[in-house]
């Protein structure tokens, strides 16, 4: 069943793509969860009620805002910051800030309508919502990244809150940075508020395994999927795109697993190193040094090598982990890797891979784990902040991982309990949003108008 068989989810998609004129990627997330949805109206036509969808594809709030700072040479530079509060039906708007040269008022929104449905399937007690800024950090110095941050905290304090919208890391954000806007909010608020922001390091707040969590999140995603075929990791030839924060992490549970890593890359172009990647020094490179990835050929030398024309999806692998960003991975990527024998793809970052390429890896019978559940690990972590903040207490590594690990495991259950559920069993994507949408729907319709 697709978008086209129900007219209400059409006119409502048609209404999304002239009200929020020439956001692509605001447009592409809606398209594919209203694809999910015609069976679930089928089998209950409330949902259909009330505006309810239409409802749920508009932001509750969108904020945008000047970010003045000064550079080190003494120059006034302007950025634009943004906050969409997207759902708050399950609990405070919850979700990353995203500092990159590409973002604008649709990616944000693209990213806080998945993260509703994603923050839904961790049965945790968080909304949706997501932010970040046009800022480029690449070049920046370390006084002019907090100067950044003070700055574009200066306008948002006023619009989040323990109780009312929780931030956190994305791409261009990590520790370092959170660390400066929690600064900033405590100054501005006078409130040592640890639980307004997740992801702060362990001496103010942060919560043990959260740097790890998307990650290893993603891993026992696809472990379990894996094991519903009877395949494990042991073994495995293992492709992760990207390099950053969930790239790490995503190779690290991989290797303690018994997979091959093989491949990783940045914006730039991808390294091989058919001996397995050698993490340490890809964390030397990307966290100490702060530079490119193919500096890893010189510093590792042996069986590797580092190309920048050709897609890193051209490597032949069991697993592909897309864990850069949106839309990394197209039509013709899946078609290589398809040919190349790939059995799972467990997508880290958020909707990494088009829609040609999902109709694909589908069509192939590939495993395929949708960004919205796979990497669900990273904000459940974060509502585990949250309760440590709450509660003033601070867990241990092992408790922490245990609890997210439990979380996974429920995550893809429910998933693939809802796919059977509507007749199309093995089909995470529809699962996931189906399984997101009966809940984020359920608690709008109870909480009225
Ligand atoms: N940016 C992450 C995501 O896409 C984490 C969000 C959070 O921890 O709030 O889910």
């Amino acid at each position: 069943m697709s978008i086209n068989d129900n007219e209400t989810l059409e006119l409502i998609l048609n209404q999304v793509k002239k009200r929020n004129y020439n956001e692509t990627e605001f447009h592409q997330a809606v398209h594919e969860v209203l694809g999910s949805l015609g069976r679930v109206i089928a089998k209950n036509p409330h949902y259909a009620d009330n505006g309810l969808i239409q409802r749920l594809c508009e932001p509750e709030r969108q904020i945008i805002f000047r970010v003045p700072w000064v550079d080190d040479a003494g120059n006034v530079q302007i950025n634009r910051g943004f906050r969409v509060q997207f759902n708050s039906a399950l609990g405070p708007y919850k979700g990353g800030l995203r500092f990159h040269p590409s973002v604008n008022v649709g990616i944000i929104k693209f990213l806080g309508f998945e993260q509703t449905f994603k923050n839904a399937l961790t049965g945790m007690p968080i909304g949706g919502g997501k932010g970040g800024s046009d800022f480029n950090p690449r070049g920046r110095s370390d006084g002019e990244v907090m100067r950044f941050c003070q700055s574009f905290m200066s306008e948002l304090h006023r619009h989040i809150g323990e109780y009312t919208d929780v931030p956190a890391g994305d791409i261009g954000v990590g520790g370092r940075e959170i660390g400066y806007m929690f600064g900033q909010y405590k100054r501005l608020t006078n409130r040592y508020e640890a639980g307004v922001i997740t992801g702060k390091g362990l001496l103010y707040g942060g919560s043990r395994a959260r740097t790890e969590a998307t990650g290893y999140g993603a891993v026992y995603f696809v472990e379990r999927m894996l094991a519903t075929k009877k395949h494990s990791l042991e073994g495995k030839r293992v492709i992760v795109s990207g390099s950053g924060n969930v790239a790490i992490y995503t190779i690290q549970k991989m290797q303690a697993l018994g997979a091959k890593v093989i491949a990783c890359s940045d914006s730039n172009g991808f390294i091989v190193d058919d001996d397995g990647i050698d993490l340490d020094i890809v964390k030397e490179i990307k966290e100490k040094r702060r530079e490119r990835i193919s500096q890893y050929v010189k510093l590792k030398g042996g069986n590797t090598y580092y190309k920048e024309v050709e897609s890193i999806w051209s490597v032949p692998c069991d697993i592909a982990m897309p864990s850069a960003t949106q839309n990394e991975l197209t039509g013709k990527d899946a078609e290589m890797l398809i040919k190349n024998g790939v059995i799972a793809v467990g997508e880290g970052a958020n909707m990494p891979s088009t829609p040609e390429a999902v109709a694909n890896f589908q069509k192939a019978g590939v495993l395929f784990a949708p960004g919205k559940a796979a990497n669900a690990g990273g904000v459940a972590t974060s509502a585990l902040e949250m309760q440590q903040n709450a509660s003033r207490d601070s867990w241990t590594f092992e408790e922490t991982e245990k609890r997210l690990a439990e979380i996974m495991c429920t995550i893809h259950d429910l998933c693939a309990e809802t796919a059977d559920e509507y007749g199309i069993p093995g089909d995470y994507v529809a699962g996931a949003n189906i399984a997101g949408f009966v809940r984020v729907a359920s608690a709008m319709d109870a909480l009225g108008i």
